[in-house]
């Protein structure tokens, strides 16, 4: 969950872990630490007909909910990362 400047769309200044609630570190519009951030759109075959959701995860919970998971995720290393 996500909370941004006034003025600015773009400019992040609170984001929280929607699972445990944890307040992410943010400086100057960037976010400091691991976050999965879930953008999920339902389409008509779904039960959820056309909504939208979104969510952020921080990484513990990230890494609670995938070791769940019945398949392994992929991982892939990037060498170059912005
Ligand atoms: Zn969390």
């Amino acid at each position: 969950m996500r909370k941004y400047e006034e003025k600015k769309e773009n400019q992040v200044v609170e984001v929280y872990c929607n699972c445990c609630g944890k307040k992410l570190a943010v400086k100057d519009g960037m976010i400091m630490e691991g976050v999965l951030p879930v953008t999920a759109f339902w389409g008509y075959f779904s039960e959820k007909d056309g909504e939208h959701h979104t969510f952020d995860l921080c990484e513990s919970c990230y890494d609670k909910w995938i070791a769940g998971f019945q398949i392994p995720v992929e991982k892939k290393i990037e060498n170059e990362m912005l």
